[in-house]
């Protein structure tokens, strides 16, 4: 019997890249809805949310960003947590940024391969269906400013702890460094990026030493940032 086809919203007003992802992503067991206006992508959303809402930047009538945001604070959960694959220009850092800050999981910088980007799709299908419980968790607790983690309370200083702060609150999403640092230290840097990565690692050796057995919660996004599981 075949397994119902997962079904993907896919934004992109150039009907040669629409056509050839749609291609794509139907050959690798996709079912594609593919319109070329926001509104008509979010009216087919709320009409059905898809599985993964795959959206163009740029459209005639307006921002595929805007639209991402959008969802991300409907009251609808199928439309909040709903995930989304950006296509963003090459080379525009502030695209990236943006997108993540907009709140979607993975961007692809077009030119794209159209196999690249099903591959994606599939992986983030993939992270939206496994179980959000891990074995060893976190313990917030903002007004002693302090963080357990499997039961341990972890000796952090400020900075280490305005970081797991920051992402627990954004858990299960990528925060790009540059995101981290200014959610932690408060202002812009030219080295934001190392400071955030040398914090992230002493980071990781306390979590370690907290739980040897448990896997490393902080996930590395090469180019992108971090996301904690
Ligand atoms: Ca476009």
């Amino acid at each position: 019997m075949p397994a119902v086809k997962p079904n993907v919203l896919l934004l992109e007003d150039d009907p040669a890249i629409a056509g050839t992802v749609a291609f794509a992503l139907e050959r690798e067991g996709f079912v594609v809805r593919s319109v070329g206006l926001v509104r008509d992508a979010d009216a087919a959303a709320r009409r059905q949310p898809p599985a993964v809402a795959v959206l163009d930047i740029g459209l005639p009538d307006g921002q595929g960003l805007d639209l991402c945001r959008r969802w991300r604070g409907d009251p609808d959960p199928r439309l909040a947590r709903l995930p989304i694959v950006l296509l963003t220009a090459r080379g525009e850092e502030i695209d990236r940024v943006l997108g993540l800050e907009a709140g979607a999981d993975d961007y692809v910088p077009k030119p794209f391969s159209p196999r690249e980007l099903a591959a994606r799709v599939r992986a983030l299908l993939r992270r939206a269906a496994m179980p959000p419980a891990p074995a060893a968790d976190f313990v917030l607790d903002e007004a002693g400013q302090c963080i357990s983690f499997a039961g341990v309370p972890l000796p952090l200083t400020r900075l280490e702890y305005g970081l797991l702060r920051a992402l627990l609150r954004s858990r299960g999403r990528i925060l790009a460094r540059e995101q981290l640092f200014v959610s932690v230290w408060g202002d812009q840097s030219d080295a934001a990026d190392r400071t955030v990565d040398t914090h992230v690692k002493t980071l990781r050796a306390k979590l370690r030493e907290a739980c040897p057995t448990s896997d490393d919660p902080i996930v590395t996004h090469r180019g992108m940032g971090y996301s904690l599981r």
